[in-house]
C-alpha cells in the first residue's frame, strides 16, 4: 500500500532537517538547497502530497510515465525530467516538463529548441554531466560540456539554468564526493570561459545528499527517503 499524507510528510521533516543540518554544516543557507520529490513508480498521489505539502515541483524519469501522470494532474505542480530522453519523445517533453534536467547530446538540445519554438515558449534546461566517468552513467564527458554549452547558449528558446550529475553506484562514499566536486569546479570553469551564471547544481538522491551539499548542491533529488522504496531503480 501507498503510504499516506502523515507518514510523508513526517519522511518530509526528516528530510528537510537533514538538508538544515547539512547546510549548517558547510556554513550555508538552508534555503540554498531545493528539494525535488522524485516520484517516479508512485501512484499520481506522490505527487499530490507533494503539491499539498507547498513543494512546487517534482522529478520522474520516465517519459511515458510522467506525460500519463501530466494528462491526469488536477492540481498545479511542475514536472522536471531526470530521466533520459530520446528525440521522438522530445516534442511532448518541451511541451509539458517545467525543466528537463537531462540534456546530454546535440541532438536533443536541437529538437527541444525546435520544440519549444514551435510552442512559443522559454523551456529550462540543466546539462547533465557525467562527472565521474562512469560507463553505465549517461551525460556529457566534461571534457565535451564546453561545446554543449556553447550550443545551448545559442538557443533562443531554452535557458540553461546550470548542471546535474547522477553519482556512480559504489559502496565507497569517496567516489560520489569526488563525482559532486567534479561537477562543482566543471561548472564554476563554464562560467567563467562563457561569462554566464550557471546557478544550478542538480546532484545528491537520498543515500548520498550530505556529500553533494558539502559540495555544493543546489537541488536534491529525493525519491526513497521521501515516499519508500519502489519497483525500479
Ligand atoms: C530515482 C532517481 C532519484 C531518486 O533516487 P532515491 O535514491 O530514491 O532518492 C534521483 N535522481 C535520479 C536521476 C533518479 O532517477
Amino acid at each position: 500500500m501507498f503510504l499516506s499524507f502523515e507518514t510523508f510528510l513526517d519522511n518530509l521533516d526528516g528530510v528537510r532537517e537533514q538538508i538544515a543540518a547539512t547546510c549548517e554544516e558547510a556554513g550555508r543557507p538552508a534555503e540554498s538547497v531545493a528539494l525535488l520529490p522524485v516520484t517516479k513508480s508512485h501512484p499520481l498521489d506522490a505527487a499530490l502530497y507533494a503539491h499539498k505539502a507547498g513543494i512546487m515541483a517534482v522529478g520522474e524519469n520516465r517519459v511515458q510515465e510522467a506525460l500519463g501522470k501530466i494528462e491526469q494532474v488536477d492540481f498545479d505542480i511542475g514536472w522536471e525530467l531526470i530521466g533520459p530522453l530520446q528525440s521522438n519523445k522530445a516534442k511532448r517533453a518541451a511541451q509539458r516538463f517545467c525543466r528537463i534536467q537531462t540534456v546530454d547530446r546535440l541532438k536533443i538540445l536541437n529538437a527541444l529548441q525546435s520544440h519549444a519554438q514551435d510552442a512559443d515558449r522559454e523551456l529550462s534546461i540543466l546539462l547533465q554531466v557525467n562527472a565521474g566517468n562512469d560507463p553505465n552513467k549517461a551525460g556529457v564527458s566534461i571534457e565535451e560540456a564546453p561545446a554543449l554549452l556553447e550550443a545551448a547558449l545559442q538557443c533562443s528558446h531554452l535557458k540553461v539554468d546550470g548542471l546535474m550529475t547522477i553519482a556512480p553506484l559504489s559502496e565507497d562514499l569517496k567516489i560520489a564526493r569526488s563525482c559532486f566536486s567534479a561537477l562543482r569546479k566543471c561548472r564554476d570553469e563554464l562560467e567563467s570561459s562563457f561569462s554566464v551564471k550557471l546557478p544550478e547544481l542538480s546532484m545528491g538522491m537520498s543515500g548520498d545528499m550530505r556529500l553533494a551539499i558539502l559540495e555544493g548542491s543546489t537541488m536534491v533529488r529525493v525519491g526513497t527517503a521521501l515516499y519508500g522504496k519502489r519497483e525500479y531503480a
